[in-house]
């Protein structure tokens, strides 16, 4: 899927929300499954697990069209990844800014920019390559516990963000915090979940007629529906288990649109009931 305009949804009221993939990256296939053996995932990715045992991860956003405000869910890797990290990650593809920009959208019209946590693959593109900010206007919104954790010095957060990055926009981006569930805008609102980071938090976007939930990386892949599937990279996991199991019922029970945040192929599905987990089924 290249062009990502194809992935327009429309909630309803004047609310529009654009699936926009920021290029993509690759991810060890055994850290995405965390503690599942291989014997249960292995046949998901057959086809696409590479030779190095890693998977293709796209870098999706959401571009939100409210009545009250332009919102940018995610940034994706950004522009500043040095050439090394860069081959390491296997990153590729146009990031935020340019993407935004092929699908018609301009990063100066951005109101607010609402991160689920601050992992390198979500909180990237708040800078340009030269160092300016990205979204000039923007509102900068996560978790403020997630602000908080993000610049521990517990050598395990030291490597799952990226710090001297984050310092860089520490002033600026944290001036938009929030503390807890908290409405944004008319209809986008944000509810702290915990479990893969401290301050991790899920999106939701609600139309006249439709409801689009961002789970963050709780929401990775389709086989994420299971809540007991959580990753690797997952600090807290058992708090992922059990929001994961709140969140997913209350989307199966009122119909939510679902996005994924790192899915190449199906994006945006629905979560159905499915014994005593759920299942993903794409539109
Ligand atoms: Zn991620």
């Amino acid at each position: 899927m290249n062009d990502s305009s194809d992935w327009s949804v429309d909630l309803g009221g004047g609310t529009r929300a654009a699936l926009i993939q920021a290029g993509t990256f690759r991810s060890d296939a055994g850290a995405l499954f965390g503690p599942v053996p291989r014997l249960l995932w292995d046949r998901l990715v057959t086809n696409e697990i590479d030779p190095e045992n890693r998977l293709l991860q796209a870098l999706n956003c959401l571009l939100v069209e409210t009545p009250s405000g332009r919102v940018l869910i995610e940034t994706g890797i950004g522009e500043r990844l040095p050439d090394k990290t860069r081959e390491m990650r296997g990153y590729e593809g146009k990031p935020i800014v340019a993407a935004m920009e092929s699908a018609g959208f301009e990063p100066g019209s951005v109101d607010l920019v609402v991160m689920s946590h601050l992992h390198f693959d979500h909180a990237g593109g708040l800078l340009r390559a030269d160092g300016q900010k990205a979204f000039p206007r923007a509102r900068i919104v996560a978790q403020r516990a997630e602000w908080d954790i993000a610049l521990d010095d517990n050598s395990r957060i030291v490597a799952s963000y990226d710090q001297p990055e984050l310092r860089l926009v520490h002033g600026w981006g944290s001036g938009g915090a929030v503390d807890g569930q908290t409405e944004l805008l008319p209809g986008v609102s944000v509810i702290p979940t915990g479990g893969h980071s401290k301050g991790h938090q899920a999106i939701i976007v609600r139309g006249t007629n439709r409801t689009l939930a961002f789970f963050g990386d709780l929401g990775m892949r389709p086989w994420s529906a299971n809540p007991r599937w959580v990753t690797a990279f997952d600090d807290f996991p058992l708090d992922s288990v059990e929001v994961k199991g709140e969140l997913f019922a209350r989307a199966a029970a009122d119909g939510w649109l679902i996005a994924l945040s790192h899915e190449p192929v199906t994006p945006i599905g629905r979560l159905t009931p499915d014994r005593d987990r759920y299942r993903f089924d794409p539109i």
